[in-house]
């Protein structure tokens, strides 16, 4: 079944406000299984509004219209619809009931008479209790087709749109769409699309959508079923091939489980705790593990060595390791893991050592070579990477590589 979402308001076209209403919208409807192809914002003018009217039910099983239900002038939505789909207006007792209650329990003692326009409603609709507003949402069923009318304002819209669109459309739609995130961290957008091409290329239930974040690929598995059970039988087998190609390289298959969430949880499996020493990141590596609720059980201090006095200081790096290799080496990067665990006195430190940019890189050490390491259970590892983009950029990948890496560090030691 084809849904059109058709916004109406000319606060909408100039940018006033921002259209969180189709956001809304097209989320449940795909929740719910249903094509989307259009969406169309149209300002406050009958011709136009006539006109993406005709052309939606043209096109559409299903139109949803926002906005335009007020009691003003230029609130013409249902006249407009009822007009396009050969509706006559009438009065509804039961509305104006409910706006006579509406006014009792409000501030306002006087019912304005524009407020009583909101009572007529074209003959033969579905009208939709609003319970947080005055105008009703309208449903017009004509030839197979349906236009559903709701009020602009989020707070009267999803509260209506959930207690009596939804369970409507879910009705008229037998089929429900389901998806499944795999979160994916250490390897690159193409390489991910190329150890799944075969399976990309034949995808057609379910279908597999890559989503390119900082460090990160994540990948939607969605199926089309009758049923919560069926849509999971077609899920499964293909989230159980990813983690098979991909082993551990996936972090999570939970769309709210973010890469700090994942570390978090796997300290507190094994009983960790974890300290950071940190250059160039000055922070945000810690700033992330700290984005975690419940990060204080395993995460007590951390520090941000940015000078080389510093890291002699809180990290006893040594000075002859500074003066040789430089702050910006492997060697540096394994002095801060070691003394950031003893200077904590914990079991996991990832030290991040790099330069940022945009100034102080060489040919030998250019802007955005980073260094990370980890040390737990005497074991260091260390890593050099080489990222690209701005100051900004670089420090972003420096902390997701860190996490990833501390990840990897705790797996190891617990397989
Ligand atoms: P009212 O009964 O309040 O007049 P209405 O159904 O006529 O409601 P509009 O007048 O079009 O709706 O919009 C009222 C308010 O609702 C807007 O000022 C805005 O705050 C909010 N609103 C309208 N459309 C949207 C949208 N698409 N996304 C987010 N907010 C919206």
């Amino acid at each position: 079944m084809i849904v059109e979402l058709i916004s109406v308001g000319t606060e909408l076209l100039l940018g006033n406000i921002v259209n969180t209403n189709t956001q809304f919208l097209a989320e449940q409807c795909a929740l719910l299984g249903l094509s989307m192809y259009h969406q169309v914002t149209v300002g406050d003018n009958r011709e136009r509004l006539s006109e993406a009217i005709r052309t939606a039910l043209g096109r559409s099983d299903v139109v949803i219209l926002t906005g335009g239900l007020g009691p003003t002038e230029d609130d013409l939505t249902k006249e407009t619809c009822a007009e396009v789909m050969g509706f006559a207006i009438t009065e509804d007792p039961h509305t104006k009931e409910r706006i006579k209650e509406y006014f009792k329990n409000s501030i306002f003692k006087v019912i304005p008479d524009n407020n009583w326009k909101q009572a007529m409603v074209p003959e033969g609709a579905v009208v939709l209790d609003n319970d947080n507003g005055t105008a009703p949402g309208l449903i017009l069923e004509k030839e197979g087709k349906a236009a559903i009318l709701l009020p602009g304002p989020p707070g009267e819209l999803y509260p209506m749109f959930k207690k009596q669109v939804f369970p409507y459309l879910a009705k008229r739609q037998p089929e429900i769409l389901r998806s499944q995130m795999v979160k994916i961290c250490g390897v690159g957008e193409s390489q991910v699309e190329d150890k799944l091409l075969d399976l990309i290329d034949r995808q057609t239930n379910p279908t597999i959508a890559t989503y390119a974040k900082t460090g990160e690929v994540h990948l939607r598995i969605t199926a089309r079923a009758k049923s919560e059970e069926e849509a999971k039988k077609l899920i499964k087998p293909a989230v159980k091939e990813i983690k098979n190609r991909f082993g551990d390289n996936v972090y999570s298959v939970r769309e709210e489980e973010t890469l700090e969430m994942a570390v978090v949880r796997l300290l507190q499996k094994y009983e960790l705790t974890v300290t950071t020493a940190e250059s160039c990141t000055g922070g945000l590596l810690a700033g992330r593990l700290v984005n975690v609720p419940g990060a204080s059980e395993v995460f007590r201090e951390g520090f941000i060595t940015y000078s080389n006095k510093a890291k002699r200081k809180y990290l006893d790096v040594s000075k002859s390791t500074l003066k040789k290799y430089g702050a910006v080496s492997s060697e540096t990067a394994r002095e801060m893991a070691i003394g950031g665990v003893f200077a904590a006195d914990c079991d996991v430190c990832v030290a991040v050592t790099g330069i940022a940019g945009p100034d102080g890189g060489t040919e030998d050490k250019p802007v955005g070579l980073v260094y990370i390491a980890t040390y737990m259970k005497e074991k260091v590892t260390v890593k050099k990477f080489r990222f690209k983009g701005n100051r900004e950029k670089v420090r972003e990948q420096a902390v997701v590589r860190a996490l990833d890496l501390l990840r990897r560090s705790i797996l190891e030691q617990y397989k």
